[in-house]
């Protein structure tokens, strides 16, 4: 197995933050994701004229690491602040001087400018992984292959664990219970394209955190849409509870309850949609940055179910993965 290679699973910014470490330290790597394109969780979609993110509304900073990466961005123009604080569930502005960031074109700005030097083949959903060569083997539903001496898992927790005992490979029993307390929320996402501006108040995000709704926000007034464009996240509760419901009866209560925010809206609806995100946001996170399952040949899970979770702890938890791979080269 050639030394110093990584198949890195996911295409989201841990993994493509990763991957760019370790090709920069000159590091040969491949990167699978299932999704049509990249950014998983950082996704933004189209809906008829509309774009909409539909995952990830904005990320914040704390640390210095993630700040200097921001900063680079800003300067890049892939990335721009959107706004010191949301309106609250009754439209008022609620702001607290914290800036909140977006992606210049909408949050998958950021995963694409990541993606660009590196080897990222999309539409491929790893099946299974096995120990080969002294290195990892990874199969793809399509039938490709990739290789490499070691591999990295980015995806969801269990959705990683689902690959691990798809082959050869027997994890640790103690890796495996510490890895199986990682939980995580769903969430109901509508997309709806109206036919005149929005109404979401200034800045163009409503932060309710509540059920059965937990966020609204207007694409358009964010800047990231030329039409008017909302998104509505049905809060944990109500979005496990609902989970499998037909999409029409989840957009017909969806925009039921929107009514109570935005009165009016059904009449203006154009076209609308239904994501759903079987994990969202981290409720049991592992407090280590990275998780290194086996040493020798290397496995590594992160994402941000390691550290402080949301965008940022995603973003650090990446880096700490190519951190600990080439402090151990030395
Ligand atoms: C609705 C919603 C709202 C959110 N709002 C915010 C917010 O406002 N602010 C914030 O900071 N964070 C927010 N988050 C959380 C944030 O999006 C995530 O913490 C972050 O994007 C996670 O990045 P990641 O790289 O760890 O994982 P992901 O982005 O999930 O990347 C993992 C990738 O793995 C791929 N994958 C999975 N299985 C396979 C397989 N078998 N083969 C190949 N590829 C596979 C997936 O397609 C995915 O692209 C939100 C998330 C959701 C869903």
């Amino acid at each position: 197995m050639e030394p110093n290679s990584c198949v890195v699973v996911g295409a989201g910014i841990s993994g493509l933050l990763a991957a760019s470490e370790l090709q920069d330290a000159g590091w040969r790597v491949t990167v699978l994701d299932k999704g049509r394109g990249v950014g998983g969780r950082m996704a933004t979609r189209r809906v008829g004229e509309g774009t909409f993110d539909h995952g990830a509304q904005f990320f914040t900073v704390r640390g210095e690491r993630f700040e200097n990466l921001v900063e680079g961005w800003i300067e890049a123009g892939i990335v721009q602040e959107w706004t010191r604080g949301f309106a609250d569930a009754d439209g008022e502005p609620n702001e607290d001087g914290h800036p909140r960031y977006r992606g210049a074109s909408g949050m998958t700005s950021i995963p694409k400018h990541l993606a660009r030097n590196l080897d990222v083949r999309t539409g491929e959903q790893v099946v299974q992984v096995n120990v080969r060569d002294g290195g990892w083997g990874v199969t793809c539903e399509s039938g490709i292959t990739a290789s490499g001496a070691v591999l990295l898992l980015t995806a969801p927790v269990p959705q990683s664990l689902a690959l691990v005992e798809s082959g050869n490979f027997a994890l640790p029993g103690d890796a495996r219970s510490r890895l199986e307390e990682i939980s995580y929320d769903p969430c109901v996402a509508l997309m709806a394209l109206l036919d005149g501006p929005g109404m979401v108040p200034e800045p163009g995000g409503m932060q309710i955190r509540g059920e059965p709704l937990d966020w609204i926000s207007d694409n358009q007034r964010k800047g990231i849409s030329e039409v008017p464009a909302i998104t509505i996240h049905a809060g944990p509760e109500w979005s496990r509870e609902h989970y499998d419901d037909p999409a029409e009866d989840l957009t017909q209560a969806i925009l039921t309850f929107a009514e109570e925010h935005l009165g009016g809206l059904g009449e203006r609806i154009v076209e609308t949609s239904i994501a759903h995100w079987r994990y969202s946001w981290v409720t049991s996170s592992n407090p280590d940055p990275c998780f290194v399952a086996n040493e020798d040949p290397p496995l590594l899970f992160a994402g941000d179910a390691f550290g402080p979770a949301k965008v940022e702890g995603a973003a650090l938890s990446g880096l700490a993965a190519a951190d600990w791979l080439l402090d151990r080269d030395g």
